[in-house]
């Protein structure tokens, strides 16, 4: 059964919370639209010396409220639709949480496991150049996503860089701490999917210490985010990743499957548990499910038969509208991705001022400035969930993220 791209899923989140937003109703509209996706062609000499033709994206979404900002990922199922839809929840993202910047996004259509390190290297260089006239520290600040790190980064600052002729480290953030990188971006959007789930439990008056959770993904977010979970008392009692899943039920060993992660490139084949399949992952009678992957996967089909006491979205988009619809009828909370998962973008945002100031922060000043701001947005969610009686967490956030850009629209006004 079709349950709607991910694009028409964030349109129809934002209808969903238009009768509890009070925004007006031009404003709305136009937010519905994103402002521009530049298309790119990127050809790539092959290490055996052919040519392949990649095709990339940046859309920017909504600027009212500041720069536009957001990942870029490199994966095969990268669509001009999901970069837009990705681009539309980085806009409530940064509003949510009080950011001064709008929403952006970007993607390259490509499998990174089919490439070298050089080659990649080279699509690298080559989007960066296809969109250098759309960035920069004033304009648009991308960051890391799905298979993209601070290496990434440190490619696209420095061919950004040298076409300017001097050095622009905050057109990007989530760059190595060597060129003025932030200490805590790396573990920024793991670490506040750790505060959130533990603000989560505490708000539905569950015990935290010992709570059973099961992480789908472990890639940057899923892997710190399970180690930060069970540092704090959960059981990480499985995980997955495109290579297949583990199950412990006494709690996996989260740094030694790191270590099996590094040396093998993938969860398959740790010792540490027993396989299980994605299916059955996102199934587990568990305290809370962690999607931390890819869009649409807690889809209708999985939303009847979840038996998860609570879902914390660590991806960005990970439940369709139509199985948030069952999960409300069923009451199951679910922690919207735009509160969930905001850490990394609160984080490159720290990265960001200090690199305006040349000015460097020690790790303990960035993860007190974390935990204030994700705090903030999970009181302002649940105090709008509460007294305008939303139907779901979700669009108690969209309410609060709708507010905030369609205010900075109202008092700007529609040029010309
Ligand atoms: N890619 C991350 C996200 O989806 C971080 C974006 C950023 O730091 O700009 O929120």
């Amino acid at each position: 059964m079709s349950e709607g791209d991910p694009l028409s899923n964030m349109l129809a989140q934002m209808e969903n919370a238009r009768p509890y937003a009070d925004i007006d109703g031009g404003v709305f509209e136009r937010l519905k639209h994103p402002e521009r996706t530049l298309k790119v062609t990127l050809p790539i000499r092959r290490d055996d010396g052919s040519i392949t033709v990649y095709e990339g994206f940046r859309c920017q979404f909504d600027s009212a409220r500041g720069p536009y900002k957001g990942g870029i990922r490199f994966h095969p199922t990268v669509t001009q639709r999901e970069v837009e839809a990705l681009a539309g929840w980085m806009t409530w993202k940064t509003a949510l949480v009080d950011l001064p910047y709008g929403g952006a996004k970007g993607g390259v259509v490509i499998d990174p496991r089919d490439c070298s390190d050089r080659e990649i290297e080279a699509v690298t260089r080559r989007y960066t150049e296809g969109i250098r006239r759309m960035i920069g520290p004033e304009i648009d600040v991308p960051a890391p996503d799905i298979n993209t790190d601070s290496q990434t980064m440190a490619w696209m600052m420095d061919t950004y860089s040298m076409y300017a002729g001097y050095v622009i480290p905050d057109v990007v953030t989530g760059k190595p701490l060597s060129i003025g990188g932030t200490q805590g971006r790396v573990e920024a959007t793991g670490r506040g999917v750790a505060i959130t789930a533990e603000s989560a439990f505490e708000y539905l008056g569950r015990e935290f210490d010992g709570a059973d959770v099961a992480v789908q993904g472990f890639g940057n977010v899923g892997s710190v985010g399970s180690r930060l979970l069970a540092e704090r008392g959960a059981n990480v009692v499985a995980t997955s990743d495109v290579t297949g899943g583990v199950y412990n039920p006494n709690g996996l060993d989260v740094p030694a499957l790191e270590r099996h992660v590094e040396r093998s490139e993938g969860v398959a084949g740790f010792d540490g548990g027993d396989p299980i399949d994605n299916d059955e992952l996102l199934r587990m009678d568990v305290d809370a499910l962690v999607p931390a992957a890819l869009e649409n996967v807690i889809t209708v089909d999985v939303a009847e038969e979840l038996q998860a006491d609570l879902v914390l979205e660590a991806a960005n988009g990970p439940t369709t509208v139509a199985a948030d619809e069952i999960l409300i009828e069923r009451d199951v909370p679910v922690v919207p991705d735009i509160l969930t998962n905001a850490g990394g973008v609160i984080v490159s945002y720290l990265e960001w001022v200090q690199n305006s100031q040349q000015y460097s922060w020690t790790l303990e000043e960035v993860n007190t400035d974390l935990r204030r701001r994700l705090n903030a947005a999970f009181e302002d969610t649940v105090e709008v969930y509460a007294e305008r009686e939303t139907p779901d967490l979700r669009t108690a956030a969209y309410a609060v993220a709708l507010e905030k850009v369609g205010a900075a629209h109202e008092v700007r006004g529609l040029f010309p």
